[in-house]
């Protein structure tokens, strides 16, 4: 069997969806299962809908609530006639009009739970898989639509849920049996407890979920269809000459996507890591383009890739009494642990420890007073970190060279060079994040070359 993640650029209107039954029916001979995410900007919608009804204004909750009716009811038109159409609008307005209750209840107490949050969220993709089915219906394709919270099991970290491996793997062998010429339908994204309860595991989810399902049923691969060629050697929207990597591994997939590029969500390689699958990122508007294949091991050695990310925080923790004792580096760390914030980069001098977080971190304040019981603490905010990724890196004596005689005016605060051997990571200010990400894809993928 086959696993094809289409998302929300991919189903986000009428067209956009025809164009994607077409692909994934195209492969039926490979059993396929098609997970879907929200169409483009609902799940944008839904969370802009849970803070109008947390902050009580009504008006903005009926306006979000309008706009996503507007937005399903055309993509119905579109897709279908007749009979199935008066079946697909019951169908589509039941489902807007338990997200209308659920979200006026929601303005009427003014609170908004993670766990409400995840309900409220669950609609986007609940809607745009009940579309994609009945498109299938319209074309007469043998199609069926479940709901993935009846067999993707997590935790109740609501909003950020973890995976129950184990109850995960049971229920979708137990409930997805793909065959031949046969579409089955189910949605990215979205969750449920043991109990039963709607979780969702974090923006972007849906590739994950993808991997999870073809990771269960041992598919023989996982393709994900999204608005782009593949993963490229930088953000093409910063440099046009960025190129698409045809091949890359797990480990550098994973290591890009973790810092900063946004082609798959970074939990999305693990799974398939597990079950040795190789991961296909596929552009939906010109699918005869190769994308970019994720697999165990690559021909290319050397870069492949830059990547980056701003809202860095720099903590240095400092203590000329403490750090040569055992258990320094220890207390640090727990501090952090017990705050699950995950430190990314360490940097470590015979009296100093400096440690990268993002920004965001809610609970960081309350770090930094711990942290200031037993040392002394620095805090840089406004840094970002680029990532240089590929294989080998330093078996290539001059490459560390090229990467700092290229970064020679700007002021590199932190190098994680790390036993990994597959990420070279710099620390710079915020305002120097795009200069230093230039200037390295110019020195390290001169015009011309291949990636
Ligand atoms: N719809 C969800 C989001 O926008 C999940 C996904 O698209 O992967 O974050
Ligand atoms: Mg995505």
């Amino acid at each position: 069997m086959i696993v094809l993640k289409f998302g929300g650029t991919s189903v986000g209107s009428a067209e956009v969806i025809q164009n994607a039954i077409t692909i994934a029916w195209s492969q039926a001979d490979h059993a396929p299962v098609v997970v879907c995410s929200a169409m483009a900007k609902t799940t944008d919608t839904l969370v802009r809908l849970a803070q109008a009804a947390l902050d009580g204004r009504e008006d903005q909750v009926r306006r979000e609530l309008d706009l996503l009716s507007t937005l399903h009811l055309d993509a119905l038109a579109g897709l279908t006639s007749g009979e199935t159409r008066s079946t697909g609008q019951d169908l589509i307005q039941n489902l807007l009009d338990e997200l209308s209750s659920l979200a006026r209840g929601l303005l009427l107490i003014q609170e908004v739970s993670p766990r409400s949050k995840d309900a409220l969220l669950s609609f986007g993709e609940r809607l745009s898989t009940t579309l994609i089915w009945l498109a299938c219906v319209e074309r007469g394709i043998s199609a069926e639509l479940l709901d993935s919270r009846e067999f993707i099991k997590t935790d109740e970290k609501f909003t950020e849920a973890s995976i129950l491996p184990q109850a995960t793997q049971e229920a979708i062998t137990a409930r997805v049996k793909p065959r031949n010429n046969h579409l089955i339908i189910c949605q990215g994204f979205i969750a449920s407890t043991m109990s039963g309860v709607t979780t969702t595991l974090g923006r972007g989810g849906s590739d994950y979920s993808a991997t999870i399902i073809g990771a269960a049923l041992q598919a023989q691969e996982v393709q994900i269809w999204t608005d782009v060629t593949g993963i490229m050697t930088t953000d093409p929207r910063l440099i046009a000459s960025a190129k698409t990597i045809s091949e890359i591994s797990y480990e550098e997939a994973a290591e890009l996507s973790f810092f900063g590029a946004k082609v798959i969500h970074p939990s999305t390689i693990q799974p398939a890591v597990e079950k040795e699958i190789p991961v296909l990122v596929k552009n939906t508007n010109a699918p005869e383009q190769p994308g970019t294949r994720i697999c165990r091991t690559v021909k290319n050695r050397g870069i492949q890739a830059i990547t980056g990310k701003n809202g860095i925080t720099v903590v240095t923790v400092q203590s000329s009494r403490m750090l040569n004792a055992h258990g320094f580096l220890k207390a640090i760390f727990s501090v952090f642990e017990k705050h699950r914030i995950s430190v990314d980069l360490v940097s470590t001098s015979e009296v100093s420890v400096s440690m990268t977080v993002n920004r965001f971190e809610p609970s960081l304040e309350q770090v930094i007073q711990e942290l200031q019981s037993f040392s002394r603490v620095n805090v840089e905010p406004d840094h970002g970190i680029v990532s240089l990724v590929g294989t080998d890196l330093w078996k290539e004596a001059s490459f560390t060279a090229r990467v700092f005689a290229a970064l020679r005016d700007i002021p590199v605060r932190m190098i994680s060079l790390g036993s990994s051997d597959i990420n070279l990571s710099v620390v710079v200010p915020q305002e120097n994040l795009e200069q230093a990400i230039t200037l390295l894809h110019q020195e390290l993928f001169p015009q011309g070359e291949k990636g």
